[in-house]
């Protein structure tokens, strides 16, 4: 589509997020080169017009019309920077769709990302959001990330200590939140194999003598059934994080709810799934206006067709209240506010 200019008059975004709720946005402008991106960042600052990046849009809920002008990144490519017997390093444009990213690995033989297959969204928020699945993040696999600082403009290359990832968390999204656009990110892939199927049903999926390209299959397979395809449904995937909560918080819970689920952190904390907590209050295909808890994975919350943000806030407020008054544990939105 046309970049389109920041002023006059509002323009419909309601494609370009994937809840589909109806939304507007000041404006869209696309960058294919981190010099097109200094350059609009220029623009908009000496104009004082705010502006916020979007990929595809996939882990976002708009609260209203966002006053201000979409950054998104057209810088493509993945190019192969370095390599030796074991490993490749391969850098790949903010504005690659992450699932082709995925695709292009496992058709050179490099692993690392296959079971990260099929997450929406493309690779400049892979590394802001950690994303994760099936038992790997992607922090496991990236070497650094280049972004550039919206204030001054300057191009900085952050290696991976200095990212802070944890558990769907980033310094992109703690301390440095909107300070940087990032324009490329650089992974570290094995030239062999290494399989991690210790996670759900995947081994019992994939079968014997694993492929990478099996794998890759399996898990597309599996997230078919299991989530709804943002082009049927409008949704923004798991909308709850996983709590962490401490390990003797948890001992107490198991009194009461033998059959709890938990994945241990470290020493003294565990992750409990807040799909299972969610569940077991009776929340599946429950709904507030045009917003459902998803029958098939209550983690993830839909847009049936009509539903409007506040639908939306409002389930999802419910469900934590809930969450608290019954487990005292607090879960808290994986899906960004834009309010
Ligand atoms: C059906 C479904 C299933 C999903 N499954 C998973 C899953 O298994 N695991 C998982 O981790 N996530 C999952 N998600 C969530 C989502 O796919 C990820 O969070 C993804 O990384 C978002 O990518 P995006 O390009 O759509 O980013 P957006 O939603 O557009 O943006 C997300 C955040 O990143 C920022 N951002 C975007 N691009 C840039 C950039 N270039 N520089 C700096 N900041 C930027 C935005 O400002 C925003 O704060 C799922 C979502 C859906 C809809």
């Amino acid at each position: 589509m046309d970049n389109q200019s920041a002023a006059g008059c509002y323009i419909d975004i309601t494609k370009r997020h994937t809840f589909g709720i109806p939304t507007r946005a000041m404006g869209w402008q696309e960058y294919g080169s981190v010099e097109a991106l200094q350059a609009l960042l220029n623009d908009l600052r000496s104009r004082n017009v705010d502006f916020m990046p979007i990929g595809q849009g996939s882990n976002l809920l708009f609260l209203h019309d966002y006053r201000g002008v979409l950054l998104h990144s057209a810088i493509g490519g993945v190019e192969l920077v370095e390599q030796d017997a074991d490993n490749v390093l391969v850098r790949a444009g903010s504005g690659v769709v992450w699932d082709d990213f995925v695709a292009y690995c496992v058709a050179s033989g490099w692993s690392g990302v296959e079971n990260l297959s099929y997450i929406p969204g493309e690779v400049g928020a892979s590394a802001v959001q950690n994303i994760g699945a099936y038992g790997v993040e992607v922090c496991d696999v990236i070497s650094c990330v280049e972004a550039v600082d919206v204030m001054t403009g300057c191009v900085h290359k952050f290696l991976l200590d200095e990212c802070a990832y944890g558990y769907r968390d980033s310094i992109f999204k703690q301390s440095l939140r909107g300070r940087y656009i990032i324009t490329s990110v650089t992974y570290k892939l094995s030239r062999r194999p290494l399989f991690r199927l210790d996670y759900g049903n995947l081994q019992q999926a994939v079968g014997e003598n694993p492929t990478l390209q099996s794998v890759r299959d399996a898990v597309i397979e599996i997230r078919r059934r299991k989530l709804p395809e943002t082009n049927e449904l409008g949704s923004a995937g798991s909308f709850f994080v996983n709590p962490v909560i401490s390990r003797s918080r948890y001992d107490e819970l198991l009194r009461r709810y033998p059959d709890m689920p938990h994945y241990p952190v470290d020493e003294t904390t565990v992750k409990v799934p807040a799909g299972w907590l969610i569940d077991r209050l009776g929340w599946k295909g429950k709904s507030r206006g045009g917003a459902m808890v998803y029958p098939q994975q209550c983690l993830v919350i839909v847009n049936t067709g009509s539903a409007t943000a506040d639908d939306v806030a409002a389930l999802a407020a419910d469900i934590a209240r809930s969450v608290w008054e019954t487990y005292r544990i607090t879960i808290k939105p994986e899906v960004n506010y834009i309010g």
